[in-house]
């Protein structure tokens, strides 16, 4: 069945309820093990038809923001979750209960149970209100950046169909679509301040309300992070900025002299060689093509998984008017099937979706059969790692993509992949300012963002741009509105990624088979567990980063930068 043909049905909360609760009775009342194992069983059942639901309806609306039908549906559902989590939560309340949980630990693994006591830390029936309006606030957040119509160049734009400007070998191009940019922001700067505040404010009420000091414990309860705390993030935050900045401002310091600049602005940034960025050659259908013969290349696993993603059609990849932004890859239980999201812009970007997301997707469908739907992905630091060790997996394919321009490519990946550390971890050190100061008014939000920015990012100079000399990048930054104290996931997972990178260079065959053995783990571990039985470095040890990024600056002070400018 191909992804176009899988039915969807609204969840019909009232049976749904009736059958829960039901099977929570018959937990309470087993008289042995096995019994309670059924019901379970049962329950997973139940789960992951909810969520495959949930999936269609917000792959499809995301597809097509106009489609009344699904915008509809996506709302009902996203009405329905906090109930529906509500019932899940007596459920696991029940399990905890159970007399029978020392089978149910034998037969699930320590992990599930440390997966329900962290969620049933993580939710109330006292903030099912609040979470409504979260909801409904983060949906009104998404209809606000996807209504952007940027005029420029002649053509009505969205913020996706902007990328490519960034990039612009023209500088005067590159600045006019910054500004362009931050004019859409500025112009909706009252509606994008105030929704913002909405969400600080209804997150700290949660946390009030279960009696946290502010948002950022419920913070990491609902990422379900069950091995490290702020502190621990805190302390790795310091590593960054005491071994990786360095490197990043060299970097900086390269790229202005490659580009033959005076200064380095921000507008210079997107673009890392004065013969401009490596571009992928061919249609998008010709790269989809190409994407197919890696992983057919790469390995028996990979060729079995793309066969599957390509015949059931299970990738959206092309831009298109009403089309939301940005790139996700989902999974639809009851199709055990992967879903691939991205808008192509004709950047180097369409490749990683190949590599990155497709990672994701790999992942996903390595661990496709866990009857727990808890285990099918795991917390989401450990997700990035598969993703970004895949695009590290499949650098000796790049020629397919860029032809000559491969080593371009592959050094432009690199770099980025380290200038991203910084930046990401300084969006988590606002985002635990904003939470621990939870009334903070815009203008001081946007002071504070910018104060930050001089310590990560200490060459950036925005030049004429005044929205952004005010402290306004991160409205470009979705993940502080939507996802609070995700973003770090991103930077955790980039060093253990560079981690399989090194030992890819060295042995394929081992660094796949660990790389293999971790994707087919998916969520039965904690990330911290997960990167130990991958035979990983732990990020938040002291010395972790000082140890990964040596050979990385080794390899790109070895390459002959200024020749890629030919
Ligand atoms: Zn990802």
């Amino acid at each position: 069945m191909k992804f176009k043909a899988y039915p969807y049905e609204r969840p019909d909360m009232v049976n749904i309820q009736k059958k829960i609760v039901g099977i929570i009775e018959k937990i309470k009342k087993a008289s042995n093990s096995e019994e309670v194992l059924e019901s379970m069983a049962e329950i997973n059942r139940i789960r992951k038809t909810f969520e495959t639901m949930a999936a269609l309806a917000s792959i499809r609306y995301t597809q097509n923001t106009n489609d009344v039908f699904y915008e509809n549906e996506k709302e009902a559902i996203d009405e329905m979750a906090p109930d529906f989590e509500s019932l899940v939560n007596q459920y696991f309340r029940s399990i905890i209960a159970s007399p029978y949980l020392d089978r149910i630990e034998e037969y699930y693994g320590k992990h599930f149970l440390a997966l329900i006591n962290v969620k049933l830390k993580a939710f109330d029936d006292s903030i099912i209100d609040e979470l409504k309006e979260e909801g409904k606030l983060m949906q009104a957040y998404t209809k606000l950046r996807t209504s952007a119509k940027i005029f420029f160049e002649g053509e009505v734009r969205n913020l996706p169909q902007m990328g490519p400007f960034y990039e612009s070998q023209d500088k005067n191009i590159r600045r006019a679509a910054h500004l362009a940019t931050s004019k859409f922001f500025n112009d909706n700067l009252n509606a994008f301040d105030e929704l913002y505040d909405k969400m600080v404010k209804v997150r700290h009420r949660m946390a009030q309300k279960m009696g946290f000091e502010n948002y950022i414990p419920l913070g990491y309860l609902r990422l379900m992070r069950t091995d490290y705390n702020a502190e621990d993030v805190a302390r790795y935050r310091s590593q960054v900025k005491q071994e990786l900045i360095p490197l990043t401002s060299m970097l900086r310091e390269k790229q202005r002299q490659r580009l033959g600049l005076s200064k380095l602005a921000f507008a210079d940034e997107g673009i890392t060689f004065l013969s401009g960025n490596a571009k992928p050659i061919g249609t998008a259908d010709e790269i989809l093509a190409k994407g197919l013969e890696m992983y057919h290349a790469l390995s028996a696993e990979t060729a079995t998984f793309i066969d599957f993603l390509y015949d059931r059609e299970l990738l959206d990849v092309e831009a298109r008017e009403g089309k939301a932004g940005g790139g996700y890859c989902s999974f639809i239980h009851d199709h055990k099937s992967p879903f691939i999201f991205s808008n192509f812009n004709g950047t180097s970007g369409d490749v990683d979706v190949l590599t990155h997301e497709a990672g994701h997707a790999f992942q996903i469908f390595q661990s496709r059969d866990y009857e727990l739907p808890d285990f099918v992905w795991p917390t989401l630091e450990a997700c990035e790692i598969h993703s970004m060790s895949m695009e590290f997996m499949t650098w000796p394919y790049m020629e397919k993509f860029f032809g000559d321009k491969a080593d371009k490519y592959r050094y432009h990946h690199l770099t980025e992949a380290l200038l991203f550390i910084p930046y990401g971890t300084l969006v988590d050190e606002f985002q635990h300012e904003i939470y621990a100061n939870p009334d903070l008014t815009p203008a001081e939000r946007r002071a504070k963002w910018r104060s930050l920015e001089r310590v990560y990012l200490p060459h950036r100079d925005y030049e004429d741009d005044s929205f952004l000399e005010s402290g306004g990048y991160w409205f470009r930054q979705g993940h502080i509105f939507t996802d609070p104290f995700y973003y770090i996931d991103y930077t955790l997972a980039q060093v253990c990624a560079f981690q399989f990178h090194m030992a890819n260079q060295k042995h394929h065959e081992s660094a796949w088979e660990r790389y293999l053995k971790l994707c087919q783990l998916g969520g039965s571990q904690s990330f911290l567990s997960l990167v130990k039985s991958s035979e990983l470095d732990n990020p938040f040890e002291e010395g972790t980063i000082k140890k990964i990024v040596a050979p990385l600056a080794e390899w790109l002070k070895a390459q002959n930068d200024q020749a890629f400018n030919s």
